[in-house]
């Protein structure tokens, strides 16, 4: 099934859809037009892997911090800098 990023069409949004979700669907499904938190409309993001701004990147950041992951990247040989997410702000793979 691919997955489909949806956005908020008038942001804010809510906590649910305000930096965007990600949804599995089957491609006979119709595209979700609002949000079933906020009720507020949304829209299928088209084409957004590979194509992500730096902002939409640190947005992605933030909502994988306020799901309770952590995430790091790769910065040098074995060493990670933390991006998101609670941890130490950099860890050594060594
Ligand atoms: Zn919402």
């Amino acid at each position: 099934m691919p997955l489909y990023e949806y956005a908020p069409v008038t942001p804010p949004g809510c906590a649910l859809c305000c930096y965007g979700f990600e949804l599995l669907q089957r491609l006979s499904d119709a595209s979700l037009t609002h949000c079933s938190a906020c009720g507020g409309a949304i829209q299928r993001v088209l084409g957004a892997t590979g194509m992500v701004s730096g902002q939409a990147h640190v947005l992605k950041e933030k909502y994988v911090a306020e799901r309770g992951f952590t995430q790091y990247r790769k910065i040098g040989k074995g060493l990670y800098e933390k991006t998101a997410g609670k941890g130490p702000d950099t860890i050594s793979g060594d």
